[in-house]
């Protein structure tokens, strides 16, 4: 599933400009801030990171640790795959060994919920009967000066 890939652009220990380079994150933040701390929580456990590369596909970034030959990391649009178990990780990935995987955060639960505006509320005016908005507390036609 991950043969070490021979095509590919590397950034030294610089995963962050890995994956900023990358770009599939984009401005989703939620998603790039929960790869960082698997990045970081693999780090932990593997040691300190050697190598950050770009596959020349643009699927995925991977990220290789101090103590193990392989890449190690896998940053996907939508999830993570690592070859070490962690503690958000629900699914191991069969044949090919060692691969749980982590989903990133959904885009649909990022989406900005737009803020209701307010309903205006009409009142009639006592003098001209015609309606005007209740905020306004007067009947601007039948008194403009307010
Ligand atoms: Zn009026």
């Amino acid at each position: 599933m991950y043969a070490d890939d021979s095509e590919r652009i590397e950034y030294g220990v610089n995963y962050e400009l890995a994956l900023s380079e990358w770009g599939k994150l984009g401005a989703d933040l939620a998603s790039h801030s929960k790869a960082v701390e698997i990045i970081k929580a693999v780090e932990v456990l593997m040691g300190p990171i050697v190598l950050a590369y770009k596959v020349s596909s643009g699927a995925y970034v991977a990220v290789k640790y101090k103590t193990d030959p392989r890449a190690f990391v896998f940053v996907h649009p939508g999830f993570v795959d690592h070859r070490i178990h962690l503690q958000d990780s629900h699914e191991k990935l069969g044949e090919e060994g060692e691969v749980w995987r982590t989903n990133l955060p959904a885009a649909s639960n990022q989406k900005i919920t737009k803020s209701k505006v307010a309903p205006i509320v009409y009142g009639n005016c006592d003098n001209c009967f015609q309606q005007f908005p209740l905020h306004q507390k007067r009947c601007k036609s039948c008194y403009p000066d307010d």
